[in-house]
């Protein structure tokens, strides 16, 4: 979906264990610059490269690939993606995440009680399929690391926020000219309708909301959520109100 010139919501839709899901990567790009937010579970570079053409961008001029944390549904075509490119993309994350996406640190959803807790709910079957997914993560090397507040210069400007709590170095964007802000796992939509982080696949609940309060402060015109989509009506009140609950 165009969000506005340079910005487009990427839909790529797969079929999880029976269930198809969409997911939401977003593309900032300009004349000199083309930035891929998140990269989606293993396997969908080619879905990812189509999104990339339908949105009239050719997937040969991406050079920085942004993670807004370390969870596979969004670096699992990350070592795909990367391998399919003749140049160098350029790879930024925080500091906090870097370890686990290069593979250092165990990642932090892959605690046995955690996971065990977290699927609990899901037929044995899958479950074996999520274990095996999640025991051999994909990794790639971080070349660029970000911090809050930081303003990356490309694209018209772009803002990192901090916001911990979904992941323990997670980090969501503002696009500037476009008043756009990216949130990755930090504000999700369901049915239409702007929610806080999933409690039940935060890494600290109450961090995670607390971070709302971070993106509440920015002039948001359109926001873009990884799961769930594209939100537009009143949307910063709706972040002020997520802020203050
Ligand atoms: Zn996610």
């Amino acid at each position: 979906m165009k969000i506005a010139d340079g910005v487009e919501a990427l839909e790529i839709t797969v079929n999880l264990m029976g269930r198809q899901t969409t997911i939401y990567p977003t593309l900032i790009w300009d004349r000199e610059t083309v930035i891929l937010v998140d990269a989606g579970f293993a396997g969908l570079e080619q879905k990812i490269q189509e999104a990339f053409e339908k949105a009239g961008v050719s997937f040969g001029r991406l050079n920085k690939v942004i993670l807004t944390h370390q969870d596979i549904d969004h670096t699992g075509s990350l070592p795909g993606i990367l391998a399919k490119s003749k140049h160098k993309i350029e790879v930024f994350a925080s500091e906090v995440e870097k370890p686990y996406i290069e593979g250092d640190k165990p990642l932090v959803k892959m605690d046995p009680a955690r996971r065990a807790k977290m699927f609990e709910t899901i037929p044995e079957e899958q479950r074996k399929r999520l274990e095996a997914a999640f025991s051999s993560p994909p990794k790639s090397k971080v070349d660029v690391t970000i911090e809050d507040g930081e303003e990356l210069p490309y694209c018209g400007g772009i803002i990192i926020i901090s916001t911990p709590g979904h992941t323990p170095g997670h980090i969501s964007l503002y696009h500037k000219q476009s008043k756009t802000l990216v949130t990755g796992d930090a504000l999700i939509v369901a049915d239409g309708q702007l929610s806080g982080p999933n409690s039940s696949a935060a890494f600290d609940i109450d961090e995670a909301n607390k971070s709302l309060e971070k993106l509440a402060q920015y002039d948001i015109e359109t926001i873009i959520c990884y799961h769930g989509g594209v939100y537009k009506e009143n949307a910063q009140q709706q972040v002020f109100q997520l802020a203050n609950k």
